[in-house]
């Protein structure tokens, strides 16, 4: 998208960009029928960053599912938090990865005579200048591929994953913690049609379950649980699977007199102070079969880079931090992290400035890390909360997210941050 958004931009008309991209090109004319079993929850503001130069128009021409409502709940209480938009916004939308990765495998064709991209060609090296460099360095930074060549760029940007060897190479510190939990993805079938325009989270004991449409009949599983459990799931035969995933949503055996009677309480006083301040509770749809083959594992980590700059170097997307899925933010905060570092460049390049220097650099890690620092610690506060059956700490959320779910200016402004 960088690349797409600068080989766009009139600034970088004289500039020469590249894409190293280990993997093959991926493209479709028409989707697969199966749906792919990697998804992301798309906000509003990254499709009109995809909208900016067309790629939301393919992403649209192909496959993707929009979605009006969100239905938080805890699986200890009856407590629960709605997000909702009104018939003509939509809240997000849910896409396949390999549809996006289409669309901009589409449109990079379109600007091919400024950006030039090297499929199957792994980074194995990086040689740093100097900020000030001696006669015998070079001024730029060095690239070793796999096979051998070399390339020189006065501007590295790291978005190669939260593994990145750019990040290790650049000896920038990662905070990193690897969560108790992994997350099983899988592709399922509903028991009946339905508009199917909701997503779905509840947060169980062991991690939160998430059902995300793709479409009238078929939505997509996320379920963060223990790595022990995780595997269970994956070598469970399939109508076991399905069982399993319909008692995660329906079953109540975490709750407790005591906490459903406190609960109980407390939404009536909610009700008595705020009449119109209780959103209506639906129901998750029940789950009648799995795409075979369609269910996988990854493990799950929160990490973090103590810097996303170092003269001639940037770190972008998981390179730069990594979440847990259950706010569906990662990809949106690299999207995020692209428009900020697009617009600097942008502007250093209408100066007549080195693109690489700190100058413009700092300028976007001061913004991205002011944005971001505050999700991930918002997302990690909520993973631990969640992930305890102590009384006190679920009164506690239960009677939180009741006060949320009756403040509308408190979720528009929750709904604002997670769509930018
Ligand atoms: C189960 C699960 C569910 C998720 N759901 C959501 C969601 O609903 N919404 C959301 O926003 N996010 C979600 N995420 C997070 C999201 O998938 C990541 O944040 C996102 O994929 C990060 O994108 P990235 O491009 O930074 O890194 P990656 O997707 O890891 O891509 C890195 C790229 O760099 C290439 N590469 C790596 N090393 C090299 C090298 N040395 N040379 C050349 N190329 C290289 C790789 O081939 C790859 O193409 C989810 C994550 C998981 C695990």
């Amino acid at each position: 998208i960088y690349l797409l958004i600068l080989g766009h931009d009139i600034h970088f008309h004289d500039k020469k960009i590249a894409l190293l991209e280990a993997g093959p090109r991926k493209e479709y004319d028409r989707m697969p029928d199966s749906y792919s079993n990697r998804v992301s929850s798309i906000s509003p503001g990254s499709a009109t960053l995809l909208s900016s130069f067309g790629a939301w128009d393919q992403v649209c021409s192909l496959r993707l599912k929009p979605f009006r409502r969100m239905q938080v709940w805890d699986a200890c209480s009856e407590a629960m938090i709605v997000f909702e938009k009104d018939d003509l916004d939509d809240m997000g939308y849910i896409v396949e990865n390999d549809v996006i990765m289409s669309a901009l495998t589409k449109q990079l064709d379109a600007v091919a005579d400024r950006v030039e991209v090297f499929y199957r060609s792994r980074a194995v090296g990086y040689t740093w200048p100097l900020p000030s460099h001696s006669c015998d360095t070079s001024p730029w930074v060095q690239i070793e591929l796999a096979d051998g060549r070399r390339l020189q760029t006065k501007l590295l940007i790291g978005a190669d994953g939260h593994n990145s060897v750019v990040r290790k190479e650049a000896e920038i510190k990662n905070i990193e913690h690897r969560y108790d939990q992994s997350a099983v993805v899988a592709t399922l079938h509903l028991s009946e049609a339905t508009d199917n325009n909701v997503a779905w989270q509840r947060f169980l004991p062991t991690g939160p379950i998430a059902l995300l449409p793709l479409s009238d009949t078929a939505s997509s599983l996320v379920w963060s649980t223990s790595h022990e459990h995780a595997s269970e799931l994956l070598a469970m035969d399939e109508e076991s699977f399905v069982g399993s995933i319909n008692s995660a949503f329906w079953s109540n055996v975490n709750h407790s007199d005591f906490i459903d009677a406190a609960g109980a309480m407390f939404r009536s006083a909610i009700s008595l102070l705020k009449p119109s301040g209780t959103a209506v509770r639906q129901l998750p749809p029940s789950i009648a079969k799995v795409d075979p083959e369609s269910r996988a594992m990854f493990p799950l980590g929160l990490g973090h880079a103590t810097e996303y700059v170092r003269h001639r170097v940037a770190l972008i997307g998981d390179a730069a931090h990594r979440v847990h899925p259950l706010a569906g933010q990662g990809v949106n905060l690299g999207f995020g992290d692209i428009a900020c570092l697009a617009h600097h460049l942008s502007a250093a390049a209408f100066n007549g400035s080195d693109l690489g220097s700190l100058k413009h650099l700092l300028k976007f890690e001061t913004e991205r890390q002011r944005h971001n620092v505050s999700l991930i610690a918002a997302t990690d506060v909520l993973k631990r909360l969640y992930s305890t059956r102590l009384t006190p700490l679920v009164l506690l959320r239960t009677w939180g997210l009741q006060a949320t779910n009756a403040l509308p200016p408190v979720k528009e402004q929750i709904v604002a941050f997670a769509s930018k």
